[in-house]
């Protein structure tokens, strides 16, 4: 049932968490080339606090919209910068497909990742190879939709989309910058990957190997 879904989506909450933690100095790093070099603390601070208040809901007995709901909130609060904001909107946009009552299935979660990256272009406004997370967020989503539409089990569908979001953040070092900060810096991004992609690839890549087991 949902609580249990819920209980488990706190725990890949706080995996994230330490991936972000054990990747926040390079995540800064690639936002200083372009950017403001706030990416690494900003996330930091992002899926610290999402995985606070997931751990609560979870242990008041919330159900997996309700949690990924108040995560998201929490997300947006306390990280600040672009990056939290969208965060807050992919968070609350799963909870809303998630809802509270039904088990989630891999076409449910398909559709919300789905949905997620159309909040983040109407909330933000850039598109695929404006050179931001939609560029890893798009791919990934389509990549996991095709997988559980084609009959693949969740977890296999999301280990091949986290390959495509990992190399579409990757590919993101060809491109310039149409959106955000890095956008009044020019070319000197080019070579060099969107940290917002990059962070992105990484959170699915940790979601994907924890939900294989
Ligand atoms: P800030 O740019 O406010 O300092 P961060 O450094 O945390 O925020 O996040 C920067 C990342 O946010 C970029 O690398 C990019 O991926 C993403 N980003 C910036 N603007 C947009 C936008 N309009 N739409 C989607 N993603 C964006
Ligand atoms: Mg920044
Ligand atoms: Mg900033």
């Amino acid at each position: 049932e949902s609580r249990e879904d819920a209980r488990r989506i706190a725990g890949l909450l706080d995996a994230t968490r330490a991936a972000i933690d054990a990747h926040a100095d390079e995540l800064g790093r690639l936002d200083a080339i372009a950017g403001d070099g706030d990416h690494g603390i900003g996330m930091q601070r992002g899926a610290s606090a999402a995985a606070a208040e997931a751990a609560g809901l979870a242990a008041r007995g919330a159900g997996a919209g309700t949690l990924l709901a108040g995560a998201g909130g929490a997300w947006a609060d306390r990280a600040g910068g672009t990056s939290g904001a969208l965060w807050g909107v992919i968070l609350r946009t799963l909870g809303s497909a998630a809802g509270d009552d039904d088990v989630l299935t891999g076409e449910r979660v398909a559709a919300g990742l789905t949905e997620a990256a159309e909040a983040v272009m109407a909330y933000g406004k850039a598109r695929v190879g404006d050179k931001t997370l939609v560029d890893a967020l798009v791919p990934f989503a389509e990549s996991l939709a095709a997988g559980v539409a084609d009959g693949q089990s969740l977890s296999t569908a999301w280990e091949t989309a986290a390959k495509t979001a990992t190399k579409a953040a990757q590919d993101t070092a060809d491109l310039l910058p149409g959106m955000g900060r890095a956008r009044s810096h020019g070319d000197k991004s080019l070579g060099v990957p969107d940290p917002g992609a990059v962070s992105l690839a990484l959170i699915a890549t940790t979601v994907g190997g924890l939900l294989a087991r």
